[in-house]
């Protein structure tokens, strides 16, 4: 039995050794940790972004309803 295992790289797809000496696992390195992250944090950037305009556009009565 292999004392220890590989997992894949969610970014490049390398194999990462999974022991404590991988300090960036389950990413072959912190560049491939920081690109995941950094996807991810766009996507959800996104999604928030587009709930809140609608809200403001709904919920805030028409500026020219004021003047
Ligand atoms: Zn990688």
């Amino acid at each position: 039995m292999n004392a220890h295992r590989t997992v894949r790289c969610p970014t490049c797809g390398a194999s990462v050794e999974w022991t404590p000496q991988s300090k960036w696992r389950p990413f072959c390195s912190e560049r491939c940790r920081t690109i995941d992250l950094g996807a991810w944090a766009n996507e959800s950037y996104r999604v928030p972004a587009v709930g809140k305009d609608d809200e403001d556009e709904a919920g805030a009565p028409a500026p020219d309803a004021e003047k």
